[in-house]
């Protein structure tokens, strides 16, 4: 045996398995960045401490979330949240904005676990690289949303949301907020947003989906526009200048049925961990990976099955996977038209997004859901 565990794919999902696997097991990451979390495709907010105790009630320990400094480059206090015709709702909302790149490579190197960068693995009923078949007792599979490992074993996908990212240098908005914009004409069927990291720097994307976008339209001109012409966000962009450029996916679906095959575990992005109204992944991938650790560190040793790591990232993880995708399901019917957004938001209170955002559902939500398809005909 090679291997006790080989962690495919080192970004937030595997570095944490990494992390919570005891040093005595014989486990490698591998992936085929050089450096790792670089370049970083990621808005990289996460709530803070405070916020995970209401976003995540049924975990217990929340200590994960006690993100060291030298990964938090900047914390903002509020979300503004941007209609389409430039009404602004404000919720206080305490988040870290953090240097993903860093905190990935840093994690994975104080695990003490051998790490293999630079090179791109396959899988054939094992992990393979350069040719040569790896064995191990256990594979994580931590190789995000495009999963090669997912693909071989033939289990099926989830819908994915497309997004593209400007690191700008510039900004000149306030740096304490986290701005969200919504709207056809610059993050159809999504969010687009503008993200700040301390000093002028901020990260400027967005999501958009190519079915719910006017004809001739695409994802690159949208972020032209929402960064030289939109005119709720291109003031406080008019300085900046473009220093990197990223596109990716995110799952906006809710997580895989069933998370353990045989030796494969599947964590983080790979199995759609995300809360999806948000496109939230990073706390997701945090918490897994955890569980991951301690799980397959108990199963190597005798103290436990593997599956019982798919029954601990539910008990904590699904209730605010469900409730984010309960939102995005309403997202879906209100995002064809800028028109009907507007009319249902008049029914939308600060009060009401403050709970949205925080994956929760008021009752006022609930209702509305159960009557979407009458309001549909109005709005
Ligand atoms: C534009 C954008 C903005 C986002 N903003 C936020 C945000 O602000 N906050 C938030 O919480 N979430 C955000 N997300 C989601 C979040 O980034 C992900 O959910 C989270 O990072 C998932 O981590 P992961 O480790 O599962 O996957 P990844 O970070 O994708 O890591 C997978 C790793 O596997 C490696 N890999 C894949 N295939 C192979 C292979 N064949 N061989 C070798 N290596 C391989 C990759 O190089 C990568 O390092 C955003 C996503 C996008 C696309």
């Amino acid at each position: 045996m090679d291997y006790d565990v080989i962690v495919a794919g080192v970004g937030v999902a595997g570095a944490f398995t990494l992390m919570n696997l005891p040093r005595d097991v014989n486990a490698a990451g591998i992936d085929k960045r050089h450096v790792l979390g670089y370049p970083v495709e990621c808005g990289e907010i996460v709530p803070s401490k405070k916020e995970m105790k209401i976003l995540l009630p049924d975990l217990n320990d929340h200590s994960i979330f006690e993100i060291p400094e030298e990964f938090a480059v900047n914390r903002t206090r509020r979300f503004v949240f941007v209609l389409p015709d430039g009404r602004e709702i404000e919720v206080d909302f305490d988040m870290l904005v953090l240097n993903r790149d860093t905190m990935i490579q840093k994690i994975a190197e104080r695990s003490g676990h051998e790490l293999i960068l630079g090179k791109r693995f396959d899988y054939d009923d094992c992990i393979v690289v350069d040719g040569k078949k790896l064995s191990s007792r256990v594979i994580v599979a931590s190789d995000g949303a495009n999963s090669v490992i997912r693909r071989k074993m033939g289990i099926g996908g989830f819908e994915v949301s497309p997004a593209k990212q400007y690191v700008m240098d510039g900004f000149e908005g306030d740096e304490k907020a986290i701005y969200m914009y919504v709207g056809k004409r610059i993050s159809a069927g999504g969010y687009a947003w503008i993200i700040p990291k301390g000093n002028g720097i901020a990260n400027v994307g967005v999501g958009f989906r190519q079915e719910y976008a006017e004809k001739g339209d695409n994802i690159h001109k949208a972020l032209d526009r929402f960064v030289k012409s939109w005119i709720h966000s291109s003031e406080m962009l008019r300085n900046a200048t473009i220093r990197g450029k990223i596109g990716a996916v995110v799952p906006v679906d809710l997580p895989m049925k069933k998370t353990v095959y045989r030796n494969v575990v599947f964590v983080g992005d790979s199995a759609s961990m995300v809360i999806s109204h948000v496109g939230a992944g990073i706390p997701t991938s945090m918490v897994a990976g955890k569980i991951a650790g301690k799980v397959i560190s108990g199963y190597l040793s005798g103290e436990n099955g593997i599956d019982e790591y798919d029954r601990l990232w539910r008990e904590v993880l699904l209730k605010p996977m469900e409730n984010g995708y309960f939102v995005k399901r309403m997202w879906d019917e209100m995002a064809v038209r800028d028109e009907r957004i507007l009319r249902y938001f008049r029914l939308v209170t600060e009060k009401d997004m403050s709970a949205i955002l925080r994956a929760r559902l008021p009752l006022k939500v609930r209702i509305a859901r159960a009557f979407m398809p009458v309001l549909n005909m109005f709005f």
